[in-house]
């Protein structure tokens, strides 16, 4: 953490930032140069949050506030000194909670975090809003900052001063008398003094605290005096009928609830009266937060009741895989001593989620059908997390079937375009089933022998290359009343869709007229397989491989080996493309080692062609080298 040395003042010591702080004010100086006034919004953040939090611990001691009940916050510069000073009188610093909370980052996948910082400037600049940069910030204006601060509760006499220089170090200090609450005091860089401006610096202030629940106070215009106005409306955001919110307040709320550069790409902000009331106003963020993955990352809503802020970080009112999304609920029902535990098992926070639920969904849903092109973007930070829901939230299945997109036949390029009612849309003429065939990549799922009939057909695939889409596609059976069907399994069922030319020659007739190849070929691979037979999935391809309808596919295998279980081995079987010279050369092979080879060889190129990956490739290679060598001869 940080290492202290007392210095011969006796009460003051010399600590050194923890080595991610340090980090982080090299890069957020030179590469937030741009954005800088955010300091600001940061730190008016803080100071709410601070209120926020005394007025909760005060709840059940009411005595906290007694000297001083009104929460506010002030804004003050000195032109001449060139400082800028943002106060609170809210819940204050310790010594020691000064130490560790100035001094280090507490967020989890800190580390991770900075592992993945480029050294490209832009890239760069880009993450560290992403990760939230808060009290730091201030570093981007200011050569020094000091922190004066008392907690709560304690003696006038038990105050510190925290300051820095953001040259690897700061120092703390008892001081002799201080306020409640905390002051933040910026000495402005030659570069930045028209922060101690005050139109530029009310024009700012009212920008970032007009959602904001406490009057944040300024000076009187040219007064000197004591003469204290309040610049913004002090009164929480979501407390305000919609229609007068507009949308840049939305936005710059956003960025206070989310910790959040970029713009929000929805919102939704709702009263709900009656049996049951609280209002939610909740965001759909444009980017995935660093942490998306992460198990222990933060999550949740910020929680209120009756206006009053209780717990950041409220997990109970959206399941899992509706993690990324930001807000506030407030209740007006729930205790105000509320605690994690009761929110755990309250039946009122139940009703809650189901409905938060559903209001998300139903907001995910009209993105999608009004900004396609923005829904297109949620989709590619979000949409593994979506296909969580599948699984997780089965009551909600055919709310989140329609928000699903994939990459498809028939669309050009990679890009998951297509949902589901787009593909039952173009369905053909007598199709029945959603085809679909999944790969280790999208361009593999593209290139899968497995499609090649269907392509043929013109019948449209849905091309899926995520770890997850197996597991996402074992647990639906159709959309729309059309089933879904894997094209590596089982029989195609091309039903009307079947090519007429093949009418003349029906499997089971082609199976009889070549019995003996057949056989041969499954003496041949002995054991490996469970059966050979005669393909209608094929075109360009001499073989491939087919699992039973519900046998584990190679990918699912793969996952389950990576967490050390070993599931038991299926045996696919190995379908024939009979009309394939490599084939048909088979077929006129005399039986012995050259045949042995070149069936193995097909069911080698098969099992590559399905999983990626073959038992043996050295062997494999070998023996093609082999056949290429006859070749040539
Ligand atoms: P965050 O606000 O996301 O926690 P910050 O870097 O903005 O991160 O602040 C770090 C911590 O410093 C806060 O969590 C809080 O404990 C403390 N802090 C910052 N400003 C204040 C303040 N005005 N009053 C009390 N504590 C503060
Ligand atoms: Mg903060």
């Amino acid at each position: 953490m940080t290492n202290a040395t007392e210095n011969a003042a006796g009460n003051a010591a010399r600590h050194g930032f923890q080595a991610e702080v340090r980090e982080l004010l090299r890069l957020m100086i030179h590469s937030l140069y741009s954005h800088r006034e955010i300091f600001l919004r940061e730190l008016i953040s803080n100071a709410s949050d601070a209120n926020d939090k005394l007025r909760f611990v005060a709840l059940a001691q009411p005595a906290l506030l007694a000297d001083e009940p009104e929460l506010k916050i002030w804004i003050d510069y000195d032109k001449d000194a060139a400082t800028l000073t943002i106060r609170d009188n809210g819940i204050g610093m310790t010594r020691d909670e000064a130490v560790a909370h100035l001094g280090t980052i507490a967020k989890s996948g800190t580390a991770e975090f900075f592992q993945r910082l480029t050294g490209d400037q832009q890239k760069d600049s880009a993450l560290i809003g992403q990760f939230g940069v808060g009290f730091y910030s201030a570093f981007i204006v200011a050569d020094e900052v000091e922190v004066l601060s008392r907690k709560a509760g304690e003696p006038a006499s038990a105050g510190v001063r925290w300051a820095s220089k953001a040259d690897g170090e700061f120092t703390v200090e008892d001081l002799e008398r201080a306020d409640r609450g905390t002051a933040v005091v910026l000495h402005l860089k030659d570069d930045a003094k028209e922060f101690a401006d005050p139109w530029r610096l009310r024009s700012l202030v009212t920008r970032y605290s007009d959602h904001i629940g406490f009057p944040v106070l300024m000076r009187k215009e040219g007064e000197a005096g004591l003469d204290w106005e309040p610049v913004n409306q002090a009164k929480a955001l979501w407390t305000r009928p919609r229609s007068e919110i507009g949308d840049e307040e939305y936005q710059e709320f956003y960025r206070h609830v989310a910790h959040d550069f970029a713009e929000p790409l929805a919102w939704s902000h709702n009263k709900v009266e009656g049996k049951r009331e609280y209002t939610s106003l909740l965001y759909v963020p444009g980017r995935a937060p660093f942490d998306l993955w992460q198990r222990d990352a933060t999550r949740g809503l910020k929680l209120y009741v009756r206006r009053v802020f209780i717990m950041d970080d409220a997990v109970q009112f959206l399941p899992l895989y509706l993690r990324f999304i930001r807000g506030i609920v407030d209740s007006n029902d729930l205790p105000l001593n509320v605690s994690r535990e009761l929110l755990q098992r309250d039946a009122e926070v139940e009703a809650m989620r189901a409905a938060l639920t559903r209001r998300v969904l139903d907001m995910l849903a009209k993105l999608a059908k009004d900004e396609p092109e923005k829904y297109a973007a949620f989709w590619k930070e979000f949409g593994n997390v979506i296909k969580e829901g599948i699984a997780e939230d089965a009551g909600n299945r055919e709310r989140i079937l329609p928000l699903l997109r994939f990459a498809s036949t028939h669309d050009e390029g990679n890009e998951p375009k297509t949902a589901l009612a787009d593909y039952v849309a173009r369905m053909k003429e007598g199709q029945a089933k959603i085809y679909y065939v999944i790969a280790e990549t999208v361009d593999a799922a593209r290139g899968s022998p497995y499609i090649e009939k269907l392509r043929e057909r013109g019948v449209e695939v849905l091309l899926m290359g995520d770890r997850v889409d197996e597991w996402v596609m074992g647990q639906v059976r159709e959309f729309d009343g059309k089933q879904f069907k894997d094209a590596a399994r089982g029989d195609l069922d091309l039903g009307a869709l079947a090519d007429p030319a093949d009418a003349g020659t029906p499997t089971d007739e082609a199976a009889k007229q070549n019995e003996g190849l057949l056989k041969r070929i499954k003496d041949a691979l002995g054991e490996r397989v469970a059966e050979v037979r005669v393909s209608t999935r094929l075109t360009d391809s001499p073989a491939c491989l087919v699992l039973a309808e519900h046998d584990l596919s190679s990918q699912l295998r793969k996952i389950l080996a990576a967490t050390g279980q070993t599931p038991p081995e299926g045996k696919p079987v190995f379908e024939l493309n009979l009309a394939h010279p490599l084939v048909q050369r088979l077929d006129t092979t005399a039986a012995g080692s050259d045949f042995d080879e070149l069936a193995l060889l097909l069911f080698d190129q098969a099992r590559l062609a399905e999983s990626g990956s073959i038992a043996n490739p050295g062997e494999f290679v070998r023996r093609l080298n082999r056949l290429l060598g006859q070749l040539m001869r």
